[in-house]
């Protein structure tokens, strides 16, 4: 084979580099064509909505306000869900994106966020099965509100684009990683489109357009989020067969777990007596709330419908209000404006629905974002999520059984927890580890009445702290003696 001068190598070398780096920019450049013409196409589609119905209004045309109100509010919170999407698109591509470092209830969240699409799931006729694995840590270090809106973000995608069968939430978890798998049995995705859909505004060439609104901006900026917080996510499927989203994330647990949150429910709190005003056009949430409320010190006050709302809010003068969404009559959001008419942000209102899809737009939002409200409860209530909710939006301290004694004081567990009780202090003297963490992981199946007590015990594991370790179990004993 003859031999190229070296002379012309080099030239054939810096052409296929301008070529390459030409084509790169011409790419670019039409990436941001798209982008621009996708977001003009986003912006003037709810913009052209919002003036056509003020004009009509404005005319005084035959149409109904309360429709046109909700046209005007549905546009409007899709040009806000636009700016917020943008923005934090901005902050992550400069870098400026914080993402808080925070202990989140991991199992806890998971649990809220599969009931919530459980209920969307179900309204639509479709069936959703979450699965967990057991190894699943309780608590790890996240960022809460990013979390979910990724969750959300790819759960509303498999429902939203899913006509018949069923969506999928199962979790995995090991060494630090979790692996969050959505996966349902819809209109699936091209192979041509497996890139583009996470690039923003691209909803890809298939048909997604034609099936449901949307924006295109959820994939791209959930990608970009989930890379932010050490992790990716990737998509299998195939037209017509479903989809399969993995978001794997580096979720590492904390040293130990929060103090507050290993002693189970509270018993009441301290200081100055608090009101509350729960509203509900439903006799058992009413109950149930008088239930929840009352045995922790709340003056309780309940209204079984919006209009009674404003007068026992004048009378009981309540330091928050619990109020159900869809009630007959005057619903939640206007008895909430009512109430901010009249108490402006004196009063402090939680939304309460067992109706995912009136949460799911605000909470993908980042609440509030009208600020009539100043929070969400998901009906049925998790105990702990509300009792949390209070103590933040009331800066209360809450008090635990046993507090006079000491944060570890321990209450008296069921009898099959005996024999595993035993075993752990026989391995306690031995000091090995791997055995005492498989005999509380024992405990912990066997038992639920023990979780406060086998997370104390972990906590006291993970330090290697087996003084500790001993110390906790004796006060069990002695408690399970004093009372068994
Ligand atoms: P949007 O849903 O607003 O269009 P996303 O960025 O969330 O925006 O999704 C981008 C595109 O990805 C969608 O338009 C759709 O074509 C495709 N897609 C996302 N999730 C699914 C899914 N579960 N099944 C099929 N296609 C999906």
């Amino acid at each position: 084979m003859p031999n190229r001068p070296p002379a012309q190598d080099d030239t054939a070398a810096q052409l296929a580099a301008i070529t390459q780096a030409r084509d790169v920019a011409v790419a670019a450049n039409q990436a941001k064509t798209r982008f621009l013409m996708g977001l003009s196409h986003e912006i003037r589609t709810p913009l052209n909505a919002i003036h056509g119905y003020a004009q009509l209004l404005e005319r005084g045309a035959a149409i109904s306000p309360s429709e046109a109100g909700r046209i005007i509010r549905r546009s409007s919170e899709h040009l806000a869900d636009l700016v917020e999407g943008l923005l934090d698109i901005s902050r992550i591509e400069s870098g400026v994106l914080k993402l808080n470092r925070e202990t989140v209830a991991l199992r806890s969240l998971l649990e809220q966020v599969a009931a919530m699409f459980r209920i969307e799931a179900g309204n639509k006729g479709l069936d959703f099965a979450y699965n967990v694995v057991p190894n699943l840590p309780v608590w790890v270090m996240a960022d809460e509100r990013r979390l979910r809106q990724v969750l959300i973000n790819l759960l509303s995608n498999a429902i939203k684009y899913t006509e018949t069968g069923s969506v999928t939430l199962n979790v995995r978890y090991r060494s630090m990683v979790a692996e969050i798998e959505v996966v349902d049995s819809g209109i699936g995705v091209a192979p041509e489109d497996m890139e583009r859909i996470f690039l923003p505004f691209d909803r890809g060439g298939g048909r997604a357009a034609g099936v449901a609104p949307g924006i295109g901006l959820g994939l791209a900026l959930s990608r970009m989020l989930s890379q932010v917080m050490g992790g990716d996510i990737s998509v299998k499927s195939a037209p017509g067969q479903g989809s399969r989203f993995i978001l794997k994330l580096l979720l590492p647990e904390p040293n130990s777990p929060p103090q507050d949150q290993t002693r189970g429910l509270p018993i009441g709190y301290d200081g100055q007596r608090r009101t509350i005003l729960a509203v509900d056009d439903d006799p058992g949430q009413l109950a149930l709330w008088q239930e929840l409320l009352r045995p922790m010190g709340f003056n309780l006050f309940v209204a079984g419908s919006g209009g009674a709302t404003l007068s026992l809010a004048e009378l009981s003068r309540p330091d928050l209000v619990l109020l159900d969404v869809s009630m007959p009559g005057l619903n939640g959001w206007e008895v909430a404006q009512r109430l901010r008419d009249r108490f402006g942000r004196s009063i402090i209102i939680l939304m309460a629905s067992g109706n995912a899809a009136e949460l799911v737009g605000a909470q993908a939002r980042g609440l509030p974002e009208t600020g009539l409200h100043d929070g969400f409860v998901l009906k049925p209530v998790d105990q702990n999520l509300l009792f949390e909710q209070l103590g933040r939006h009331l800066g209360l301290t809450w008090l635990f059984e046993g507090a006079a004694t000491g944060p570890a004081a321990a209450s008296a567990l069921p009898e099959a927890a005996r024999a595993h009780l035993a075993e752990l202090a026989r391995l306690a003297r031995t000091g090995h580890i791997r055995s005492l963490s498989a005999a509380l992981a024992a405990l912990a199946a066997a038992v639920p009445a023990a979780q406060p007590l086998v997370q104390r015990l972990t906590a006291a594991l993970d330090g290697f702290d087996l003084a500790q370790f001993q110390k906790l179990l004796d006060e069990q004993a002695q408690k399970n003696g004093e009372t068994g």
